[in-house]
């Protein structure tokens, strides 16, 4: 509409919080310049036609530390460069000319020739590696430009994807692993998770996000709901029976919450349509100026559950959502691990590698391994486990001695059940400390010298080992979480460290650690710290207390 001058209205001159559904659609910062200046999701032509024919040397610096990870790219870090200097570089000065590719599972859902697939892949292309990660995904490193046209051709031949794996975007969607078999499932989430799937990711509607939206649909209270941006968590509705409850806006990071409930029962059916709901209000409200405020945690902190639930409804619904009740807390955290019976009379069994740590033999080993014992489907863990469904009782026990001698463990130490690392040093260029082999050597250390007190641990004490705040395994919400960062030793050397987080939990104890102002540990004093930890706790606790309480 003109004004009297003749002239277009001006738009809002106050900077605000860059959300577009205010008016904010000019870029306020070089993430959202990129964005704006070509969806992310046209890269992939890209890779296969320019850089994977011209090499690394021929990628756009846009693209490589931007649009790439919307195909699940990332570069590693350069080997060699210690974690002290970590912030003192330029992003361009810790880029090594190799990638860290995340395949993205949905639900953790592996058929054994998909997993015998995501085993070779690694062997061939990717050293061996192959990270189980806390979101269900499988992740790889050393990958070379050149060969990701090919990859991406195995994985699809095979029903894989690594689209939409990291980014601004809707992320992998974590998903029970035992969803349809358990017992105490309440609804089997998988028919909405595939819908989501199928509808949504890749939609260019959706791949402009202010940051990444991280999903999770179970059944019961296994995926780790408190922390994610959008949740549905089996509950049964007094009148309307199995549905999911729905929670928005938790998140960990440097600014961890909890999620809120917005007190809404969701139909099975209707959950993709509500999914679509909260993550176009996070599109057009959410914070875009500030990378920090960007998760929708910010907006639902700053509108609360019910202004949320309203303009979800009003806006973007166009109807009025069912009130419905809170799930069930369970009376201990749902690892998976262990043998245990299926509803339809087969079993299922656990396994536990060391934070998630396999390698494409072993891969390829289980899928083998699975086959022979009668199952065709394998299930990835948010706690970087490995589970095989669907196995005939007279197969369990062979089974699970073959996954033993695979380093698969169904009846693990404690420590090894309860440990999770990042990616830490080793490959992430935002590490300060080295995490996967410290996790190694903690359980083998902690299962020496607490073999004593082993038979007492009675619940799982989870130790989380992180490589910078970022907390990508989820510090705050372990039972010892272990924050890296450079420390003082007694000597008064700056070395690697930890800083400590003690009594945090999901389910029973939602809530996050308590960080000990000082309380700092050194990488090299670290298993002797978690032993006195955990003998203290030992003597000083009442009968059934959790290392939590
Ligand atoms: Fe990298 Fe930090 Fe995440 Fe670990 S927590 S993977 S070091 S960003």
């Amino acid at each position: 509409m003109a004004t009297p001058t003749g002239r277009a209205p001006r738009v809002k001159q106050k900077r605000g919080e860059g959300q577009w559904a205010l008016g904010y659609r000019e870029p306020l910062n070089p993430n959202e310049r990129s964005k704006k200046d070509d969806n992310p999701l046209n890269v992939r032509a890209r890779i296969e036609n320019i850089y994977a024919r011209g090499g690394f040397d021929s990628i756009d610096p846009g693209d490589l530390r931007g649009r790439f990870r919307w195909f699940g790219l990332y570069t590693q870090r350069k080997p060699g460069i210690d974690g002290g200097r970590t912030a003192l570089l330029e992003p361009e000065e810790l880029d090594d000319r190799y990638f860290m590719l995340r395949v993205r599972i949905d639900g953790g859902a592996l058929t054994t020739e998909q997993l015998a697939v995501l085993g070779e892949i690694s062997q061939t292309h990717a050293r061996e590696t192959a990270d189980i990660t806390d979101r269900q995904n499988i992740q790889y490193h050393w990958i070379q430009i050149e060969d990701v046209p090919t990859i991406w051709q195995k994985l699809e031949d095979a029903g894989m994807t690594t689209m939409e794996a990291c980014g601004d975007s809707p992320r992998v969607i974590l998903g029970s692993p035992v969803a349809g078999i358990a017992a105490d499932e309440i609804i089997d989430g998988t028919p909405a998770i595939d819908e989501i799937k199928r509808r949504y990711i890749g939609d260019p509607r959706y791949s402009n996000l202010p940051r990444k939206f991280k999903t999770a649909v179970s059944g019961q209270a296994d995926v780790a709901h408190e922390i994610h941006d959008i949740a549905f968590v089996g509950v049964v509705h007094p009148e309307h029976g199995p549905g999911f409850d729905l929670w928005v806006g938790g998140g960990l990071s440097t600014n961890p919450m909890i999620g809120q409930r917005l007190g809404a029962w969701v139909p099975r059916d209707e959950v993709p349509d509500v999914w679509e709901g909260v993550i176009s209000v996070f599109r057009d409200y959410g914070y875009r100026r500030l990378r920090a405020r960007a998760r929708i945690k910010f907006l639902v902190k700053d509108w609360g559950a019910e202004k949320f639930r309203q303009v979800l409804e009003d806006e973007y619904l166009k109807r009025k959502l069912i009130d419905g009740p809170a799930p069930e807390v369970p009376d201990k955290p749902l690892d998976h691990v262990g043998v245990h019976p299926q509803t339809d009379g087969k079993f299922y069994v656990g396994a536990a590698p060391i934070a998630g740590r396999v390698d494409g033999a072993t891969l390829i080993a289980v899928a083998k391994a699975a086959e022979r014992a009668g199952s065709n489907r394998v299930r990835l863990t948010p706690q970087q486990k490995l589970v095989v469904l669907d196995i005939p009782e007279t197969e369990v026990k062979a089974l699970v001695s073959e996954l033993a001698e695979l380093g698969l463990q169904a009846e693990p130490s404690p420590w090894r059940r309860g440990i999770m690392a990042c990616t830490g040093l080793e490959f992430c260029k935002l590490a300060i400390v080295e995490t996967k082999a410290r996790a190694h050597k903690l359980v083998g250390e902690l299962e020496k010298r607490l073999a004593d007190i082993q038979s007492e641990i009675d619940t799982p004490v989870t130790v989380h080992l992180n490589g910078c705040p970022n907390s990508c395994a989820r510090v705050q919400t372990a039972d010892i979480g272990l924050k890296g960062q450079i420390v003082t030793d007694d000597e008064g050397n700056q070395v690697e460290g930890f800083q400590v987080h003690l009594g945090g939990g999901l389910g029973l104890d939602a809530g996050f650690g308590r960080k000990l102002r000082g309380h700092k540990v050194t990488s090299a004093q670290l298993t002797e710290y978690v032993e006195r930890v955990v003998r203290a706790y030992i003597a000083g606790r009442e009968p059934g207390e959790r290392f939590a309480q």
